[in-house]
């Protein structure tokens, strides 16, 4: 399968890792949005927030405990952070491998509609 997502977590394409497990990987976003900008990826395929079925609920919370060590690890816990889902064209989804991006280590302004 043609996936950027799916080929760092083969290792075809490099990335900078925080956190991996069996089943969940957490790597530098290429492009920072914010001094904090990392990506919490399956390392099963699924397309996006709306392709997931039932049995990927508890990988889904696999990849917030992910977010949470990630952030503790890269020292904004306590500073606190922002965890995104970005899902299809209105949501400006651009890779179709389900992730999160996890934000912080600056303030984000509030969001605006
Ligand atoms: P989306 O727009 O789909 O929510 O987010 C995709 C993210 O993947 C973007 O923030 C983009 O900068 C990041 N990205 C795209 N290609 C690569 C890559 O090859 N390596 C890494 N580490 N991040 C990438």
């Amino acid at each position: 399968m043609d996936c950027l997502f799916c080929k760092i977590v083969k290792g075809e394409i490099p990335s900078n890792k925080v956190l991996e497990n069996d089943n969940v990987l957490v790597f530098h976003d290429i492009q920072p949005a914010a001094p904090v900008h990392v990506l919490i990826i399956p390392k099963k395929h699924i397309a996006s927030m709306n392709d997931a079925a039932d049995e990927d609920f508890a990988l889904i919370g696999e990849m917030h405990r992910a977010a949470q060590q990630a952030a503790a690890e890269l020292g904004i816990s306590d500073s606190g952070f922002r965890l995104i889902n970005n899902c299809g064209r209105d949501g400006e989804q651009t890779v179709f491998h389900l992730h999160y991006h996890l934000l912080g280590g600056a303030r984000l302004g509030a969001l605006t509609g």
